[in-house]
């Protein structure tokens, strides 16, 4: 998919913006704090999701403004579209082609993966990074799922609110916890079973492209980690829903001393391997790096495979950070889909064949240059410049 057009309107330190990107690469760039993350998480926020900033609702419209806005008019499977996301109040609106949606429904419809300078804390930090990533990337080729993540939260907390009462008062049935522990097994049955299908897609895509980043030095693999032992992703649901409930009623002791429910998906992890040791525990900076890159591009590739469209891409400030190979490999245009590039000047670009640059200055845009096409390795020079591709509307 791409977006043809972008507007934005008192998000952040943008006050209107508008915006026709380029097909290929777009290269936002400016000084610290003109708005260059604000650009790319506006982008983001079209996908449905939460931002990828630990970041408070109500933050997010322009300070002194009532509301803000952010629409963009995309072609995705085949068709011209159009997303609109309103922010007021603390809360968010949608509407999908021109009619009113829930902000969910903008989720499986609008695909976008973001780069960001954070995504080292996803292979070095606690599980609760990688189980965010899991959930966010399954969300966006299985949007249901969103639902059953909801329902699973609400009701594990509402089993710790039981356990702290049983603490309090130990004269309370234990009966009382059974009628959660069932609802729990079922959500939480659906969710390891997601899960377990989605890496099953992810991993021999992470393999591949871990092996390319790594000049096929190394070799990458994906685990996932269950607090509850068994052999998930073959386990049909009645078995599987069954061993959820022995591991509970196995752990209630524990519940019940803690106060909190001890195992089940959100105590899950996804384990990262480089040739068989933890990428956590042992790898070194570069592979760490390496790792969370492989995981979006490798979630890249699963969006692809499920809904037949390339997300957009945004690398907020990571150009900087990656060495040469990899950097080539998003600016040399063989990377499918639209990229968003974010960084403080325009040098290091060499490798851009194409795409468009604009600056950023106090959340407005200005001077847009277009790149123009270099001949690659191996190419007759003196082609002409490939024009943004217009589709025809369904
Ligand atoms: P850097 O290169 O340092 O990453 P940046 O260009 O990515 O900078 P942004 O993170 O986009 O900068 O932020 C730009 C400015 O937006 C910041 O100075 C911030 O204070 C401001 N800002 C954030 N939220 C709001 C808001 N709700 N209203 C107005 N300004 C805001
Ligand atoms: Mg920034």
């Amino acid at each position: 998919m791409r977006i043809t057009r972008l507007s934005i309107r008192d998000f952040r330190n943008i006050r209107e913006l508008e915006l026709e990107p380029w097909d290929g690469v777009n290269i936002i760039y400016g000084n610290n704090a003109q708005g260059k993350t604000n650009l790319v998480e506006a982008v983001y926020l079209l996908t449905g999701q939460k931002s990828f900033r630990q970041t408070r609702e109500g933050d997010l419209v322009r300070f002194g403004q009532p509301r803000g806005e952010i629409a963009a008019r995309f072609f995705c499977q085949g068709r011209e579209q159009e997303a609109r996301l309103t922010l007021e109040g603390g809360k968010r609106a949608a509407s999908l082609n021109g009619l009113p949606a829930a902000v969910g429904e903008l989720t499986g419809r609008f695909f976008a993966v973001v780069f960001s300078p954070t995504e080292l804390s996803l292979i070095k930090d606690g599980p609760s990074q990688r189980r965010a990533f899991l959930d966010g990337a399954i969300s966006q080729v299985m949007p249901r799922y969103v639902r059953t993540l909801a329902d699973l939260t609400r009701v594990i907390f509402q089993r710790n609110s039981l356990l702290s009462d049983m603490i309090r008062n130990p004269s309370l049935d234990e009966a009382l916890l059974e009628v959660w522990d069932r609802s729990l097994a079922r959500l939480s049955y659906s969710i390891i079973n997601a899960r377990c299908r989605y890496l099953a897609r992810l991993d021999p895509f992470a393999r591949e492209i871990y092996r390319g980043i790594s000049g096929g030095k190394e070799e990458l693999s994906l685990k996932y980690q269950c607090s509850i032992p068994g052999e998930w992703g073959r386990l049909g649901e009645a078995e599987g829903e069954a061993r959820i409930l022995e591991a509970l009623a196995g752990s209630r002791r524990d519940d019940l001393k803690n106060g909190y429910t001890t195992l089940g998906p959100h105590r899950d992890d996804l384990e990262l391997l480089v040739d068989g040791i933890s990428a956590r525990a042992y790898g070194s900076q570069g592979q760490q790096r390496s790792c969370a890159l492989t995981l979006k591009l490798a979630e890249c590739r699963v969006i692809r495979e499920v809904a037949g469209e390339d997300p957009v891409i945004l690398l907020d400030d990571v150009l900087s950070e990656l060495d040469k190979t990899r950097r080539d490999y998003f600016l040399s245009g063989l990377m499918p889909g639209q990229l968003f590039i974010t960084c403080c000047d325009r040098a290091g670009f060499g490798s851009v064949r194409e795409g468009v640059t604009w600056r950023i200055k106090e959340g407005a845009l200005a001077g847009k240059r277009r790149l123009a096409k270099r001949p690659a390795r191996g190419e007759p020079p003196g082609q002409p410049p490939r024009p943004p591709t217009k589709e025809k509307t369904a």
